[in-house]
């Protein structure tokens, strides 16, 4: 018994030092990478439809620069162009559509201490991008009807109108945006190796979330994000450990622009809310 017991220390042992960082790839999958990007583009049209993206230049290009900082590292990057826009509204949300748009709500980075909280939510969304989490949830729900929908989007027709024939939208609960708690692990776990590579503290990404968590049930404007982003558990506590095993580095909190961005996102006008609030 006692040499069992010892036996199982020392594999112990050996298993906790043979721990490493891994790297995550996309799941089964039957939309091709560049059926990704067309639903993306579709998609992002119908969004920018609906919402009201800021056509702000420094407010697009600060974005931008974040995600190139975070794109160009060994987990960021990917094979999907990625491009961010930020939202007018009062709701804090952020989303990635398949094959590379990013949506910020300005109300999110209101709600950003520093810029590695906002870089946080961009890593975590580009890692839904990379990992083609959205198109692998639809293949994972339609692994039957999806091949004939995408024949159809190749005769032509367009691919969110197919998409939808088989229930597959923007809408609410949607498979392309409200994401299972294993797809969060891993967007939290590359997302913290992305903001590690570019300099972030990562866990300040996981902080972030935990922030707006907390904040949750008296704050209705997140009920999408907190929806859409289910706490795969303690996201704090995995995202340490996995810093652990991480070479240690030096982390920044801002490249310097930050306050100057919330200062201008607090004087962008927010459109009204579109759904009517019921009357008493
Ligand atoms: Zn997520």
């Amino acid at each position: 018994m006692r040499k069992l017991l010892f036996t199982l220390i020392l594999v112990s042992i050996a298993s906790a030092g043979l721990a490493q960082l891994k790297d995550l790839r996309p799941g089964f999958n039957l939309f091709s990478s560049q059926q990704d990007i067309q639903l993306g583009q579709e998609a992002a049209a119908q969004v920018a439809q609906q919402e009201t993206v800021v056509p702000n230049a420094q407010l697009t290009g600060y974005l931008n620069n974040i995600l190139m900082r975070l794109s160009s590292t060994p987990h960021g990057q990917s094979e999907f162009p990625y491009k961010a826009n930020a939202i007018a509204s009062k709701d804090i949300n952020a989303f990635a559509l398949p094959g590379g748009p990013i949506f910020v709500y300005t109300a999110l980075i209101g709600e950003a201490s520093n810029e590695a909280e906002l870089a946080g939510v961009l890593a975590h969304e580009m890692t839904h991008v990379k990992l083609r989490h959205g198109t692998n949830q639809a293949t994972q729900e339609n692994l039957i009807e999806l091949p004939l929908a995408l024949a159809a989007k190749a005769a032509g027709n367009s691919m969110l109108g197919q998409l939808e024939k088989l229930g597959i939208s923007l809408g609410v609960n949607s498979l392309l945006l409200k994401m299972s708690r294993s797809h969060e692990s891993e967007a939290d776990y590359n997302g913290a190796q992305t903001m590690a590579e570019a300099g972030y503290n990562p866990v300040a990404m996981a902080q972030f979330f935990q922030k707006l968590e907390a904040k949750g049930g008296r704050e209705t404007g997140l009920t999408q994000f907190l929806s859409d982003h289910p706490n795969p558990g303690n996201r704090v506590k995995a995202v340490q450990n996995e810093v652990r095993l991480m070479p240690r580095r030096a982390y920044t909190t801002d490249s310097g622009q930050f306050p100057a961005i919330k200062q201008l996102v607090a004087t962008i006008p927010v459109p009204p809310p579109k759904t009517p609030v019921p009357q008493k």
